[in-house]
């Protein structure tokens, strides 16, 4: 792992240190020690709880499984983050994860802080009532620490709105009498889950593409033309319509955002390649894309992976290995699988302009510094896959008045917020020097900054 959180956090920080605007009352030495004070505040999680749930399996073994619960910061609310079940989970992961919760949440103006939390198991190697058992287990360990007003967690990779309706049922159970419908996000709807939620970070993640590329720069042109910002030309200029697009990963996320790019309205798309944990699927002219949601959904999940399964289903496409689809020719790379998916081995065979990160960091540092400079447009994480979060936050304002929105109502606002995000960002970006992600980082770090010194944090 190479996180690159912490890096530009410190960065972000130097260069609004800089700004003698910024923070205008601390000046010398008493300006060198906040921003000193912010860099360890920031870069360090408030807690870190850990426990090994005591398993007993159907087989009739015992086992212990390591799980965590980070609190990272909350200066904007209660710690807000998903639960993510995949063998790889490790403290660190679940820190630098929680980290990048702060930074989203305070980017997009959500009041939450940022949390995150994880268990150690291939959840596919376990029984629906393994699976039931181990997610209640978590609730039991961690009631304490969750709750509607102080951390509230949400699905994340290997989880969804099965595992968030369970563990809010057994929060009920052990907190009887008190509110619990605000303790977990991403539930289902007749358990009090939001509409939308489930499609919202893939949605929000193609808007936040489209958004750049068509709303605003549609009425941005001239101003871009004569401006010599190498990050943004290069790509903007060099990607021909209709665009090629790739997407890695077709689960919640990115089957959401191939289908948004498939069946836009405002740019011409041609969604070539898509990936999953086993195969790519490439076709130049274009992927059936509601084909294959119709096919995952009855093949768990998973693409078609033999040409026996493709010609059943009426699908027309090339079986490539599964990290083929990174480096295809494309003008588009979404990102909606895992961690660590560009680095140094394959950084210089990238072929795409524009990489939208639906994924959490699935960019290395040294991969994001390489792509940058090429004038390669990244958006950044915690730009485009805070949908999740917007509408989780939704969804818990909802439980708390016990009364919904409609569907169109949620995506609504879930774009408008993004929007005013992106109003605020763009310019800056297509103004300076620095790469999106910098952008994005300096904007969140300043927010929080200028709130934990009013709050007398920094002395
Ligand atoms: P998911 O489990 O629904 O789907 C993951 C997909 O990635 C699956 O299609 C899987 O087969 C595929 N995959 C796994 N390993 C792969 C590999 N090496 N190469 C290509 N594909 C691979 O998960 P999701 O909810 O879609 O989440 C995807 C990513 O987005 C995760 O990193 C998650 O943290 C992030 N994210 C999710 C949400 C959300 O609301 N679901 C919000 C923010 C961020």
């Amino acid at each position: 792992m190479h996180y690159q959180t912490k890096t530009i956090v410190q960065q972000s920080l130097d260069a609004l240190s800089e700004n003698q605007a910024f923070l205008i009352d601390l000046k010398g030495e008493e300006r060198n020690r906040a921003f000193s004070s912010l860099a360890s505040i920031l870069s360090t999680p408030n807690k870190v709880h850990k426990s090994f749930l005591r398993m007993p399996l159907e087989n009739g073994k015992v086992v212990r499984i390591p799980s965590f619960r980070v609190h990272h910061n909350d200066t904007f609310g209660p710690y807000k983050g998903g639960i993510r079940f995949h063998e790889s989970v490790n403290e660190e992961e679940v820190i630098n994860l929680a980290f990048l919760m702060t930074l989203k949440n305070s980017l997009h103006n959500i009041p939450f802080g940022g949390g995150k939390g994880g268990i150690v198991i291939d959840p596919r190697e376990y029984s629906l009532k393994e699976l039931n058992i181990i997610s209640r287990k978590y609730v039991q360990y961690f009631a304490d620490v969750i709750g509607p007003d102080k951390d509230i967690p949400a699905p994340d990779l290997g989880s969804s709105e099965r595992e968030m309706d369970w563990m809010m049922a057994e929060y009920k159970s052990i907190k009887p009498g008190q509110p619990y419908r605000g303790s977990f996000t991403g539930k289902s709807v007749v358990n009090g889950g939001s509409l939308g939620r489930r499609e919202a970070t893939g949605k929000g993640v193609y808007f936040s593409f489209r958004y750049m590329l068509h709303d605003f720069l549609t009425n941005q042109k001239d101003w871009l033309i004569k401006n010599d910002t190498i990050y943004a030309k290069t790509a903007i200029e060099e990607a021909k319509h209709p665009l090629k697009i790739a997407v890695q990963g077709f689960g919640n996320v990115g089957s959401v955002a191939a289908l948004e790019a498939h069946s836009c309205k405002y740019l011409q798309n041609k969604v070539v390649a898509v990936s999953d944990r086993n195969v790519t699927l490439h076709n130049e002219d274009g992927l059936d894309i509601l084909g294959l949601v119709k096919f995952i959904a009855g093949n768990e999940n998973d693409l078609p992976s033999t040409n026996e399964q493709l010609e059943k289903s009426g699908i027309k496409a090339t079986i490539l290995d599964r990290d083929n689809l990174l480096t295809l020719n494309v003008d588009v790379l979404i990102l909606a699988a895992l961690e660590d998916q560009i680095h140094r081995k394959n950084m210089e065979q990238i072929k795409a302009k524009i990489i939208v990160e639906g994924a959490n960091a699935p960019t290395t540092a040294e991969a994001d510094k390489y792509l940058s400079e090429k004038g390669v447009i990244i958006i950044p994480d915690i730009l485009a896959n805070a949908g999740g979060v917007i509408v989780s936050y939704f969804e818990w304002l909802q439980g708390r008045k016990t009364q919904f929105y409609n569907e169109k109502e949620v995506f609504d606002m879930l774009y408008l917020q993004m929007k005013e995000t992106m109003d605020t960002i763009l310019p800056k970006f297509f103004g300076d020097s620095f790469p999106l992600r910098q952008n994005c980082y300096i904007h969140s770090v300043m927010k929080l900054s200028v709130v934990l010194y009013k709050q007398g944090k920094l002395y």
